[in-house]
């Protein structure tokens, strides 16, 4: 049984204030008293991380970053590497998303070494994949979602599946998220039936490139659009492990209807 996985991206929205108060609200409120069905977390912006970091202390929500370079340090003006992440006590990372390869060039090679760093670092990866709309148009949506997590797995470097599992092994250290392009910020999420279509492929793929077993305790995420009113629509399909939420996530009384929705 896998536990279901509620992550609000905060995206590049909140002052620092509005950040340091939001992510207060959600740490305190009831992310502890659900943490026995829901893992919540939160992937905020970078310049935010040490002082959040020092919230999430004591509390069961995650504190994710948005992006993460694949080599450990280097000349690379702008990016944070994983070994840095794991020194500020963040989680883990967002990977590929979509909005990354749309304005910064993000391929599923770069993607998938990503992965590798974070994993290799202890760290948790959420590796973000989806079609586009002419994509899922001309038929090719399995296509897609297949080419982008076999590259990006073979990109990350990662050669046995104990790599990918981490020491928890309830949960393991990758995770996916079924994000179709479509879907993100439109306010047109997938139907039900479609996200539990793409995400029963993603998991047929992940078991032949990692095994059965780790396919059977991988979370895949849906994201695109989701809200507190469709929530549960998706997480009650059997392959919908939870939700990555950008827009319905940023107040916290809507993380926290989404929270009480997945927990149900
Ligand atoms: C996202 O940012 O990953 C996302 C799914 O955004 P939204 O929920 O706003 O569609």
């Amino acid at each position: 049984m896998r536990k279901k996985y509620l992550v609000a991206n905060w995206k590049m929205f909140k002052t620092p204030r509005q950040a340091r108060e939001d992510f207060l609200t959600l740490a305190r409120g009831n992310v502890q008293a659900s943490s026995q069905t829901v893992d919540c977390a939160v992937a905020a912006p970078t310049l935010y991380l040490s002082e959040l970091a020092l919230l999430a202390r004591s509390s069961p929500l995650k504190l994710l970053a948005q992006n993460c370079h694949w080599a450990s340090e280097g000349a690379f003006t702008g990016e944070i590497a994983a070994p840095m992440l794991k020194e500020t006590d963040v989680r883990g990372s967002l990977v590929g998303h979509s909005e990354r390869r749309q304005h910064f060039g993000e391929t599923d090679e770069t993607a998938g070494r990503r992965v590798g760093a974070l994993l290799r670092a202890g760290l948790e990866a959420i590796l973000c994949v989806g079609e586009t709309l002419e994509e899922r148009k001309a038929g090719k949506v399995e296509e897609v979602l297949t080419r982008q997590l076999t590259v990006a797995m073979a990109a990350s470097g990662l050669r046995h599946r104990f790599e990918v599992e981490g020491a928890n092994a309830q949960s393991p250290l990758l995770a996916l998220a079924y994000e179709p392009v479509w879907a993100i910020g439109t306010g047109q999420a997938a139907t039900p039936v479609e996200a539990r279509e793409a995400h029963g492929c993603l998991r047929r793929v992940a078991a032949r490139l990692l095994g059965a077993e780790f396919a059977e305790r991988l979370r895949i995420l849906y994201g695109g659009s989701v809200n507190p009113q469709n929530v549960a629509s998706f997480v009650s399909e059997a392959d919908v492990d939870g939700a990555l939420v950008g827009g319905a996530s940023l107040a916290p009384e809507s993380f926290e209807a989404l929270r009480a929705s997945c927990a149900r």
